[in-house]
C-alpha cells in the first residue's frame, strides 16, 4: 500500500504537471476517451514485478500519461510507447501493454521498463511491441491493463507468396512428433516471452551479413509447405533468408547478451540474442556456433558460420527479430532506432522539463 500522505503528495505533483501533449505526431491518431475506473490506489498484482504495481491514476487521464512512436504501423512493425513522468516510478508504473484488432484479436504481454535518455540522468519508461504480420489492418487499441489509452491504424501490407517442396527428410522433421522437438520449443518460447530490464541497445540493427547479401526468402511470406507425402501445411516465414554459402562468418546485429546457443532439431544449430527488454535475435541452421550462453556481445561480432543445419533446403541464413514475442521485420528496426531518445527528448521539452527537475 501507499501511504496516504505520500498518496496526497503524489496527487499534488501529477496536478502541476502540464496537460501533456499525448501523440507524437498527432495527425495520424484519434484520441480514444478515457474508459475511467475506479482508482486501486498502491494495489500490488502481486506479481512481485514492481512495474506491475497498479498505482493506476493514470486512468483517468491516459493521454497526459503516453507518448506513442509508430503510430500508423505496417504489419511487422514495431511501436513504442513512452510513460510519462517516469522518475516516479513505483507510484505510477502502468500495467502491461497489449494491442486488440478490430476483430478482437489481442496481443499482450509487452511490459514497460525504465529507459536512461542521456548522462543528465533524464529517463522515461518504454515499452515496444511489434505488430504482426498477420494482423488485421485497420483501426486497433493499444490497452494498458484494463484500460485503452490510444486508437491506431494498422497499415495494409501485402506480403509474398512461396511454395516449398520438401524431400522425406524435411517433411519429417516438420510432421513426426517428437518430445525433443516440444522441450526446444518450449525452451525457446519460454526465453522470447522474458522482458528482462537491461538495455544493451536502442538500435537501429545491423544485417548479420553484408546488407546486400541475395534473399531467398522474406519477412512475412505466406508459405505453404509441400510434404513429400502429398500432405501440404500452410506457414509465415518469420524472418529473412540470405543465400549465403556455409562456412559464412555471421555477426550480431547489435550488443546483446547470448541466451541460447545450441543445437535444435528444426532450426538446427541455432543462436538468440537479448537486446533490450523484450528484444532478440535470432540465427538459425548455423554450421558452426561460436557464441556461448550468456556471452556479452557487441555489433559485428561473429557468432558462428552459416550453414544448412536443421530444416532447410540449401545453405542459408535465417535471421529474424523478435519484438514482445511478435515477429517484427527486420527491414524496419535496421532504419531506424527501436527507442528514439532524441524523440523522447522532444516530447520531455515539449511537455515541460520541469517535471523532471528535482524528482
Ligand atoms: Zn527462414
Amino acid at each position: 500500500m501507499i501511504p496516504r500522505s505520500d498518496f496526497i503528495l503524489r496527487l499534488c505533483y501529477l496536478s502541476l504537471c502540464f496537460v501533456f501533449i499525448a501523440c507524437f505526431s498527432s495527425q495520424h491518431i484519434t484520441r480514444k476517451p478515457a474508459v475511467i475506473q475506479e482508482a486501486e490506489g498502491g494495489k500490488s498484482e502481486e506479481s512481485g514485478d514492481k512495474q506491475e504495481i497498479a498505482f493506476d491514476i493514470w486512468k483517468d487521464n491516459p493521454e497526459d500519461f503516453y507518448a506513442i512512436v509508430g503510430d500508423t504501423p505496417a504489419p511487422g512493425e514495431p511501436v513504442t510507447v513512452i510513460f510519462l513522468p517516469a522518475r516516479d516510478n513505483e507510484a505510477a508504473s502502468p500495467a502491461r501493454l497489449s494491442l486488440v484488432s478490430k476483430s478482437g484479436r489481442r496481443l499482450g504481454g509487452a511490459a514497460f521498463f525504465d529507459w536512461t535518455l542521456d548522462d543528465e540522468g533524464r529517463a522515461v519508461r518504454a515499452c515496444v511491441f511489434a505488430v504482426p504480420s498477420t494482423f488485421d489492418d485497420g483501426e486497433a487499441i493499444i490497452r494498458a491493463g484494463d484500460t485503452d489509452i490510444f486508437e491506431l491504424k494498422i497499415k495494409e501490407r501485402v506480403f509474398a507468396s512461396e511454395e516449398i517442396p520438401l524431400n522425406p527428410g524435411n517433411t519429417a522433421l516438420r510432421t513426426v512428433p517428437d518430445p525433443r522437438k516440444t522441450a526446444e520449443s518450449e525452451r525457446l518460447g519460454a526465453i522470447l516471452a522474458r522482458s528482462g530490464p537491461v538495455v544493451y541497445t536502442t538500435g537501429p540493427f545491423t544485417p548479420p551479413v553484408a546488407a546486400d547479401t541475395r534473399r531467398t526468402s522474406f519477412f512475412g511470406d505466406r508459405r505453404v509447405y509441400l510434404y513429400s507425402n502429398g500432405k501440404s501445411a500452410p506457414a509465415v516465414h518469420a524472418g529473412i533468408d540470405y543465400g549465403v554459402p556455409s562456412g559464412t562468418p555471421v555477426r550480431s546485429c547489435a550488443p546483446g547478451k547470448v541466451v541460447l546457443a545450441s543445437e535444435r532439431i528444426v532450426t538446427g544449430n541455432s543462436v538468440v540474442i537479448e537486446h533490450l527488454p523484450g528484444v532478440y535475435s535470432i540465427y538459425y541452421h548455423l554450421d558452426k556456433i561460436y557464441a556461448e550462453e550468456d556471452a556479452a556481445v557487441d555489433t559485428g561480432d561473429v557468432i558462428g558460420l552459416s550453414g544448412a543445419t536443421g530444416l532447410a533446403t540449401g545453405p542459408h541464413l535465417h535471421w529474424e527479430l523478435r519484438v514482445a514475442a511478435e515477429n517484427a521485420d527486420p527491414d524496419i528496426l535496421c532504419a531506424r532506432p527501436l527507442l528514439d531518445s532524441e524523440a523522447a527528448k522532444k516530447i520531455i521539452n515539449e511537455r515541460g522539463e520541469h517535471i523532471y527537475a528535482g524528482l
